[in-house]
């Protein structure tokens, strides 16, 4: 927890008069939900990322639930689910009473160990869950493969992913479904709020009906108001038209909020590269192409046991930081107690979140405070060194 607001935030949502504008707008208007704004959110989105579909939610676990709910899932059932993830990942199956099986990440990017998925399948497994983390897209034509093999279902968690593409494919599209998050500090905001995109025309039907109560038909369909029947369950997992107006702004300037992430990244990745003392993850790289959401980077040596100490001199030197992700989920206490997990299951995924400190590249930054976040950083690991933290 941070005392204070650093004069560099970790993240800062980018709001400016547009997306004002567009707000009041819609509260000048008479339509709050169920309207046009949703409609064309969903279209702009599809076509930013070259879905042939795209559903608007309240937010990515919202988007993650309904796909296992889409599948059928409950209890008996197993999904495949990496450990260094939020909580949302796993959540979203054990909310259909289904079990989330952990599988560790490989320490180059992060990302779920793709070696280690097929000895975590069972008959049981009905889906194959992963996360780009931090942006970095998984290898998704060894995840097909696996996928293809074994009959699986496959949900990507895409919450810090707009804008990564593997192999010049947007991420949420190799999937049976991709899901994103609008969430305050991702790289773009509605506030709350989520998308599930799919190629898969019944899904994007399924789910738009499971996202509003189980209505037989929109608001468009119905031949006199009010009238509609209730064909299966539902949720109220809509996203509003207030969020919406705040999404279609936001999306116009996504590519140009990429392209500052990506060069504050090079500037920092640069300025920190001849340190020993910490390892940097993969990003782009070929094939690869990463949204730089933050450069994590994974203390080593003397560096690593002193973490806290490293983050507390950032923040109390006007750095913000963050940490992806606190623990593996699986050593998160409920699901611990729950399967009696140990972290001798999930070596990397524990190392990255004891040992690892993620520093901000959003595109409320300039090059000047990059190049201050560089220093800030250099001294902290210049005071271990010298044994000046106790
Ligand atoms: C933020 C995040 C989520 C949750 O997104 P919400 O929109 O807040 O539900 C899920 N998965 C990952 C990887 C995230 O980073």
């Amino acid at each position: 927890m941070q005392a204070k607001s650093p004069a560099i935030p970790f993240a800062r949502p980018m709001i400016s008069e547009e997306e004002k504008r567009a707000v009041l707008k819609v509260l000048d208007g008479p339509i709050l939900v169920h309207g046009p704004l949703t409609k064309e959110f969903e279209t702009s989105f599809a076509k930013f990322t070259g879905a042939p579909f795209a559903v608007s939610v309240s937010s990515c676990t919202a988007a993650l639930h309904l796909s296992y709910v889409y599948l059928g899932i409950g209890a008996g059932d197993e999904v495949i689910v990496p450990a260094q993830t939020h909580v949302a990942t796993a959540h979203a199956v054990e909310l259909c009473g289904a079990r989330p099986v952990f599988v560790d990440a490989e320490s180059e990017t992060g990302n779920i160990d793709l070696d280690q998925i097929e000895k975590s399948i069972t008959p049981r497994t009905r889906a194959l869950s992963v996360v780009h983390y931090l942006g970095m897209p998984v290898n998704m034509e060894r995840v097909a493969e696996i996928a293809k093999k074994k009959s699986l279902f496959v949900v990507e968690d895409c919450a810090l992913a707009i804008g990564s593409y593997f192999k010049g494919c947007h991420v949420g599209l190799f999937g049976d479904v991709g899901c994103f998050s609008f969430y305050p500090v991702k790289h773009m905001t509605t506030i709350e709020g989520g998308m599930l995109i799919t190629q898969d025309e019944q899904i994007s039907k399924r789910v738009s009906q499971l996202k509003a109560f189980g209505y037989d038909r929109t608001i468009g369909e119905r031949t006199l108001p009010g009238l509609y029947d209730v064909t299966s369950i539902g949720f109220n997992y809509r996203l509003n038209e207030i969020e919406a107006a705040l999404g279609i702004e936001q999306l116009k300037k996504v590519a140009l909020f990429l392209k500052q992430r990506q060069r504050n990244h090079e500037i920092l990745s640069r300025e920190l590269s001849q340190l020993d003392e910490i390892r940097q993850f993969k990003t782009t790289a070929g094939e690869y192409r990463s949204s730089y959401y933050c450069l994590s980077v994974h203390l080593t040596g003397k560096a690593a046991s002193h973490r806290n100490l490293i983050v507390k001199y950032l923040n109390e030197n006007g750095v913000g930081t963050s940490i992806y992700y606190p623990q593996p989920v699986p050593l998160m206490h409920y699901y611990q107690a729950k399967y009696g997990h140990r972290e001798a299951g999930f070596p990397v995924a524990a190392s990255i979140s004891k040992h690892s400190i993620a520093l901000p590249v959003g595109p409320h930054l300039k090059e000047e405070q990059m190049l201050v976040i560089a220093e800030t950083f250099k001294k902290a690991i210049e005071m271990i060194k010298k044994g000046s933290f106790k």
